[in-house]
């Protein structure tokens, strides 16, 4: 079902974005060469309780952890572990949401631990802009699969592949509501987007091919060539005009000219 969000609901999800750009803004003054998966998952979840926020994806589905944390060519979906460091060069994504007063917010950013190539480096701004690419399409009026042919049209020119086994959607009550939002180019332009609606926006990008597998333990999805892989995601509102993001901070929406 696809849910309309109150003014009173949008409210509360704006608190859950603010709260979870927070601890993204934790995680990143934090990450450096030596620290454990475990301990990038700690942060999210200290941070996520001293918001008085709940870590929506503790449990979910039986996930073990407060954040995903995907290291190099793991895509989504990294398990925190203690005995997984992080080095210099490499690339972290860190995926993670809060429930704030029954309300959820999800977002995932990747970071550069300590210095990484230029090409490690265009791969993250670039999967970040194909978010503000393709969130230029998510307007009333607009349709779904609009966002996925925009984030497709800025990404195949530099040659990388879109993962299309995992998708954005709905969010709200629920972490993952209808519709889905995929980041490539569908055959129908899905359903027509309406004022007050909440989603997910995340494009997965991989520098060689788009193919994913799944690791042995079941949730981590790595890319199949063991190219690099970033991820960016944000929980944004539908509105009349430029969407609003829920989950960047005041001064990030300066920095990226959003709403
Ligand atoms: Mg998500």
């Amino acid at each position: 079902m696809i849910t309309i969000k109150s003014e009173h609901e949008i409210q509360l999800m704006r608190e859950a974005g603010q709260c979870l750009a927070r601890v993204h803004a934790e995680v990143a003054d934090a990450i450096r060469p030596g620290m454990t998966t475990f301990d990038v998952d700690h942060i999210c979840e200290k941070t996520i309780r001293s918001l008085g926020c709940i870590p929506s994806f503790k449990g979910y589905e039986g996930f073990p952890a407060a954040a995903c944390v995907s290291v190099n060519e793991e895509v989504v979906h990294g398990i925190p572990s203690k005995h997984k460091y992080l080095e210099e060069g490499d690339i972290v994504s860190v995926d993670t949401g809060v429930i704030w007063k029954g309300w959820q917010s999800d977002a995932a950013r990747t970071h550069a631990v300590g210095k990484i190539s230029q090409e490690a480096q265009d791969l993250i701004d670039r999967t970040r802009g194909s978010f503000f690419a393709g969130i230029k399409a998510a307007t009333e009026g607009g349709h779904v699969n609009d966002i996925g042919r925009a984030v497709e049209d800025y990404i195949l020119p530099f040659g990388y592949g879109i993962v299309e086994d995992l998708v954005g959607h709905g969010i709200g009550r629920e972490l993952h509501e209808e519709p889905e939002v995929p980041n490539f180019t569908c055959r129908s332009r899905g359903i027509k987007l309406r004022k007050n609606m909440t989603i997910a926006v995340e494009p997965m990008i991989n520098i060689g091919t788009w193919q994913v597998r799944v690791l042995d333990n079941g949730w981590t999805f790595v890319s199949a060539d063991g190219s690099l892989s970033a991820h960016y995601e944000n929980t944004i509102l539908i509105t009349e005009g430029e969407p609003e993001v829920l989950s960047l901070l005041p001064e990030e929406k300066k920095l990226y000219h959003v709403r």
